[in-house]
């Protein structure tokens, strides 16, 4: 698949079997939720091998956030700890829940949220920390989960980089307090959009069987089977936040091919790794990828470089991406707290995200890495 012409940083794969699948959900009549969301919600509780936990799924990840943050008792005012190095949706959706994100710095070796630096920016509106698990590589989970319980915070574990990898050997979102998936258009499996919890108690699962569905009490079994009650309450706030069988049925067909996704992942990854090994002005990932469900490749260009290597490799047909400007340097998020934010100041200047896709070509990975070594060189 296109191994001549521009190469894109992402490139779903969307096999015939999802097609079928899509056409699937739309011949059945029934587009909301329905059949296809409970075989998705089951697929993924029986890949991350759920025994005590739960998976709701929404319409992104984004949603899932900020039902997250509302189960974790997130109240207008209320502050949560998030590495200013993340997804903007994060930042929005802890706005969505009227709180405001504190920003922390990350560790350089594994690009996650810095504990020790986390515990010093509690204040007496802190509720929850965001973990999140930058590429695929874990971050620091055992340190986040004990300064949580020291100081009674809830932790939520955004996922949507890291469906697949292996903590410690268990699965992200297999252990969490609260872990949240994307499967929007470029994550390792997509359903064009949606997104999940797992969540541990049943009384979690009916709010947010609630909440996804603008606050109503329909039972979510009865939907289950492609029907609907006429006649239910509502008493509480809800959001329009549900997943339709049509993007369920897609990832479900995703979900069946997620470990080769995984495992051709790793593979690009070590190329990448191995074959760049030698460059001076770049540091690579400090991961062997062993356990890891690799989202993005990125590199860090040394020497104030990074936007001539991205200009040279485009001129080459190979696009790159930034991944992220950090949240302090919004306009729209310029007055929150924050404590020492170096490293993330630092490692954003210098990250860039190269192209990894599902089965991706060696000899793509090849053409990438000769283009920068040869960079270097001249
Ligand atoms: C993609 C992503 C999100 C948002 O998910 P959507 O499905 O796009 O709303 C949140 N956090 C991280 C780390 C992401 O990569």
């Amino acid at each position: 698949m296109m191994t001549s012409g521009r190469i894109p940083v992402f490139m779903p794969y969307i096999g015939i079997d999802t097609a079928k699948a899509a056409t699937d959900a739309l011949e059945l009549g029934w587009l909301g939720m329905g059949s296809y969301v409970r075989e998705f919600e089951e697929g993924l509780a029986s890949y991350l091998g759920l025994k005590d936990r739960f998976v709701v799924a929404v319409n992104t990840g984004t949603s899932a956030l900020h039902l997250a943050l509302l189960l974790a008792g997130v109240r207008p005012g209320d502050e949560v700890i998030t590495a200013s190095f993340n997804n903007i949706g994060d930042f929005q959706a802890i706005r969505m829940a009227g709180g405001n994100p504190v920003f922390c710095d990350i560790n350089e070796d594994d690009l996650g949220i810095d504990p020790e630096k986390a515990e010093e920016l509690i204040g007496p509106r802190t509720k929850a920390i965001i973990a999140m698990d930058y590429a695929g590589i874990p971050c620091r989970l055992d340190e986040l989960y004990g300064l949580a319980e020291r100081k009674d915070l809830r932790v939520i574990h955004d996922a949507a980089h890291s469906l697949g990898t292996r903590y410690k050997g268990r699965l992200v979102g297999s252990f969490d307090d609260i872990a949240t998936f994307s499967f929007d258009p470029v994550k390792i499996i997509t359903c064009l959009d949606g997104g999940a919890l797992v969540v541990n108690s049943e009384k979690e699962v009916e709010r947010l069987h609630r909440y996804r569905l603008l606050g109503m009490d329909q039972s979510a079994s009865q939907m289950y089977t492609n029907n609907r009650a006429w006649t239910y309450d509502v008493g509480e706030p809800g959001f329009r936040y549900h997943l339709a069988n049509l993007h369920a049925s897609i990832g479900v067909s995703q979900l069946r091919r997620l470990s080769e996704f995984v495992s051709s992942r790793q593979r690009a990854c070590r190329l990448y790794a191995r074959l760049l090994l030698g460059v001076e002005d770049i540091i690579l990932p400090q991961s062997s990828f062993d356990g890891v469900a690799p989202f993005i490749f990125y590199v860090r260009v040394l020497g104030g470089r990074r936007e001539e290597l991205a200009a040279t490799l485009k001129r080459q047909g190979i696009d790159t991406g930034i991944h992220w400007i950090p949240g302090h340097k919004f306009t729209f998020l310029r007055e929150c707290r924050r404590g020492d934010l170096s490293a993330t100041e630092r490692v954003s200047e210098e990250v860039l995200t190269l192209p990894l896709h599902s089965y991706m070509e060696p000899s793509l990975v090849e053409r990438i890495a000769n283009s920068i070594i040869e960079f270097f060189k001249g």
